[in-house]
């Protein structure tokens, strides 16, 4: 057996109103007066001087701020990058990404692309980065993907949705201020926590689960059992618990994998621009056969708070773009065999597939 050796993110502050020490957390990582901070910040920041007055700009510090519409793509790594060296006098002391799990993963690639050369696609998949990143700041304003503590940024690229996963992508240091947070619409704090919530289902009930796994997933979802089932925490409480859900359930994918949910909706994502968490809940709510406990309380949890899922998103889909989805989804052969075991190619065939597609 050959062990797989994992970074961990070595530096993390927690709590309410910790944002304001940002400035004392990265003053000492400056290389010098002509080597910027670049901040990344979601633009549903932009007029919210709440938060953007309390970014701790000096010197060429830049603030550039970033849609989160859609999810990152590695040609916007690259327009990124490029924009960055042509107008920062040396290199950046370091990349500051205040946002979503879309902000997260581009603060990782960039950081990534500003020290080694080529293209961002040409990253995609595992162990393929050669130089070390430069310092890289992680600030997640929503709660549930992990990205703030995961060894991987994914990306959209032109030939497939897939992660730089590295040893050089988890960042050097997060600020867990569950303040940030307050401000989530309900929808989108559902479909994020449960994003949280799938990647526990998947790791406990894969077939890579080890106790490592085990003992971050338990906790993850307990938490979000907590969060999303009961009624007597308080709106701070469940903003703090659900930021170390997704902390714990990031650790406990980290060593094991997702499955059937994150397979699948990558392919929606690639093909229709699925949003990450809407995706894998429209999916997962058609799993029961995969995850017949995780499907009943997840169905309980969307019913508690009144979440109605879109319909029909495949209801016009053409054979060949069905054919493309099921390629993308299929080639993800890690997830698969986490879910299904190793003769997961028997059990999910491109009809098989098909037939759960056509479901949503
Ligand atoms: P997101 O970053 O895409 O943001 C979702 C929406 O919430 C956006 O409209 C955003 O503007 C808004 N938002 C964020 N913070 C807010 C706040 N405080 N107040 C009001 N609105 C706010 O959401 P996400 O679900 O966190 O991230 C999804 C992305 O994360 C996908 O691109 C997915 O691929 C990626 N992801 C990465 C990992 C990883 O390990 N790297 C894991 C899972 C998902
Ligand atoms: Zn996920």
């Amino acid at each position: 057996m050959n062990y797989r050796n994992f970074p961990m993110v070595p530096r993390v502050i927690f709590g309410r109103g910790s944002f304001n020490q940002l400035n004392d957390i990265i003053a000492p990582k400056r290389l010098s007066i002509n080597a910027p901070f670049i901040f990344l910040v979601d633009d549903v920041f932009k007029n919210n001087t709440w938060l953007s007055s309390r970014i701790p700009t000096s010197y060429d510090d830049r603030i550039i701020y970033i849609s989160a519409n859609e999810e990152p793509r590695t040609s916007q790594v690259d327009t990124l990058v490029e924009d960055i060296i042509l107008n920062t006098k040396e290199r950046p002391s370091g990349i500051i990404g205040i946002g979503g799990g879309t902000i997260l993963d581009l603060a990782k690639a960039v950081s990534i692309m500003i020290t080694n050369k080529g293209e961002t696609k040409d990253y995609q998949g595992w162990d393929l980065v050669k130089n070390p990143a430069i310092y890289h700041v992680g600030i997640p304003t929503i709660s549930g993907t992990g990205a703030e503590v995961s060894r991987t940024t994914v990306l959209t690229g032109p030939e497939r949705k897939l992660g730089i996963n590295s040893d050089y992508t988890p960042f050097d240091q997060v600020v867990l201020d569950s303040e940030l947070t307050k401000d989530v619409p309900t929808e989108q704090w559902f479909y994020t926590g449960m994003d949280c919530y799938i990647h526990c289902i998947e790791s406990l009930t894969g077939t890579y689960l080890n106790a490592f796994s085990q003992s971050y997933g338990d906790m993850a979802l307990q938490l979000c059992e907590e969060i999303f089932l009961t009624d007597n925490l308080s709106r701070v409480d469940a903003q703090e618990k659900l930021m170390m859900a997704s902390w714990h359930g990031g650790m406990s994918i980290a060593y094991s994998q997702v499955g059937v949910a994150h397979a699948m909706s990558y392919g929606l994502s690639y093909l229709l621009g699925t949003r990450h968490g809407i995706g894998n809940c429209i999916v997962f709510d058609h799993l029961e056969e995969f995850y017949p406990e995780g499907v009943k309380v997840f169905k309980a949890m969307k019913k508690k708070h009144n979440i109605v899922l879109p319909k029909g998103i495949c209801a016009n889909l053409s054979d060949r773009e069905f054919d493309i989805m099921i390629n993308i989804s299929l080639s993800l052969e890690p997830l698969w065999e986490n879910a299904l075991g190793k003769n997961w190619k028997k059990i999910m065939t491109p009809k098989k597939l098909k037939e759960l597609y056509q479901k949503m």
